[in-house]
């Protein structure tokens, strides 16, 4: 659960501090190092439950491994995308479907997810909780509108408690039907209506992990005190997990925080400003946003941990698409965080660069995290750009930038001829819910 029964968003009572854990954590496997953050926080579940679900989660469904950080040119990689969807939402899905379906079998009952995805998170959501007991997922998707690759993706999973919907409309078309179903609070009683998009706690936390086993690991190749990360951005989940994985005391100096085009949250970071543009269609889909889900988390914290003072902003940005805070006098908003924005010239330019200088494949993603990395000059702490996709999954930019038909992956190949199921319904609520209704009994 993300979204409180009040609209706010969920939160942590308190923020542990783990500065006197840290050395004994340095040699931890992925899995145990993810079973000790994560245990601090979920304190419903007996710690031998916990463990066991966190070792099978982060086993075999990683190849080779979760999250391995390399040394590339000048900069760190940390690799996200080594589990079956390819991009770093796995991490926290895979996750996700494992608790959604040991909490139903300890309290019975069933969930039945409904979601609206323009892409990665959809597929990461399907492969979270496919062929799961208790659990059915229905994704729509704007018909036509999702890449080939990422729509194969979805529908060629034919578990039973996968229901693809290709809706006969856009992305926002979609979004607009999931929050009238979920806003039927009979129907999602009724029906055991969840939700599995960007504002789960849960999603954050377990992206909490990665910072600190990358941390480790590139403090060990460079004796380094502290850390800075580059993280390309979207709805702010996979950032804020780094945030707060500084506020527990992993010493990060910097969190450099990369949009493209869509840039609200530099702009915010650089002026105290938060105000609504006009979504651009980018090379990095999964960045087009200009509402950022995760932001009022990170709100709360900066304006104090005052909640009044939080609604007032929330609202005042609801009203008017804009709201703004209060700035030191030398206009910085947050030391932590240094934002910019990379473009178009700028993305294909990175993919270029690491193909031919060091042979490494980026995808459009990353190489705006990357480009933004560069810009700011990488002399200091280590930077560590965290890289959230495989290029084989955006094989138009990779070859608008090298020339090449380089972007391939064996898992991505794999989905060419493969069968497909998939729904397609009318641009309307009413025959989305008859479609539930018919297929859950
Ligand atoms: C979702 C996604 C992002 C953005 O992550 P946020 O948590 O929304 O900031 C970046 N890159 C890829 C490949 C993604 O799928």
């Amino acid at each position: 659960m993300g979204l409180a029964d009040d609209g706010g968003l969920i939160i942590p009572e308190s923020i542990p501090d783990v500065s006197d854990r840290l050395d004994s954590w340095r040699e931890l496997s992925f899995g145990s190092l993810a079973f000790e953050i994560i245990q601090l926080f979920a304190t419903d579940i007996p710690e031998s439950d916990l463990r066991e679900l966190i070792e099978r989660t982060y086993g075999s469904a990683f190849e080779p491994e979760p999250a391995p950080t390399l040394r590339v040119g000048d900069l760190y990689m940390l690799e996200l995308w080594h589990g079956p969807t390819l991009s770093f939402k796995d991490i926290a899905l895979q996750l996700l479907g494992n608790l959604f379906e040991y909490i139903l079998a300890r309290r019975g009952g069933v969930l039945n997810i409904l979601g609206a995805t323009s892409g990665d998170t959809g597929s990461a959501a399907i492969y979270g909780v496919r062929g799961r007991k208790g659990i059915h997922i229905f994704v729509m998707h704007p018909a036509g509108k999702v890449s080939p690759i990422q729509e194969h993706q979805m529908t060629s999973v034919l578990d039973d408690n996968v229901h693809n919907i290709s809706l006969a409309g856009s992305f926002d078309d979609c979004q607009r039907i999931m929050k009238s179903l979920a806003g039927d609070l009979d129907f999602k009683r009724k029906y055991s209506l969840g939700a599995v998009n960007s504002v789960n706690w849960a999603r954050v936390l377990a992206q909490t992990v990665y910072y600190f086993h990358a941390a480790f690991a590139v403090q060990k190749d460079t004796a380094a005190e502290s850390v800075r990360f580059c993280v390309p951005t979207g709805n702010f989940g996979d950032v804020l997990a780094g945030w707060y994985a500084k506020q527990m005391g992993l010493p990060i100096s910097r969190l450099i925080l990369a949009t493209n085009e869509n840039d609200i949250l530099s702009r915010f970071f650089n002026s105290g400003q938060y105000s609504l543009g006009e979504v651009t269609h980018t090379l990095s889909p999964a960045m087009d946003i200009q509402v950022a889900s995760n932001f009022e988390r990170y709100l709360y914290y900066r304006v104090g941990c005052n909640a009044d003072r939080l609604r007032e902003l929330m609202d005042e940005f609801a009203r008017t698409g804009s709201l703004r805070i209060d700035v030191s006098d030398n206009g910085v908003v947050d030391e932590t965080f240094i934002a910019a924005a990379g473009d178009k010239s700028q993305c294909l330019a990175a993919i270029g660069k690491y193909h031919e200088q060091y042979d490494y494949l980026l995808d459009p993603h990353t190489a705006v995290g990357v480009a933004v990395a560069e810009s700011r000059g990488l002399s200091g702490d280590p930077v560590i750009c965290v890289s959230t996709a495989h290029g084989a999954k955006f094989p138009a930019a990779i070859e608008q930038a090298t020339g090449k038909d380089l972007a391939h992956h064996p898992a991505i190949d794999a989905l060419d001829g493969l069968e497909t199921r998939c729904e397609s319904l009318p641009n309307d609520a009413e025959a989305v819910r008859e479609f539930i209704v018919k297929t859950i009994g």
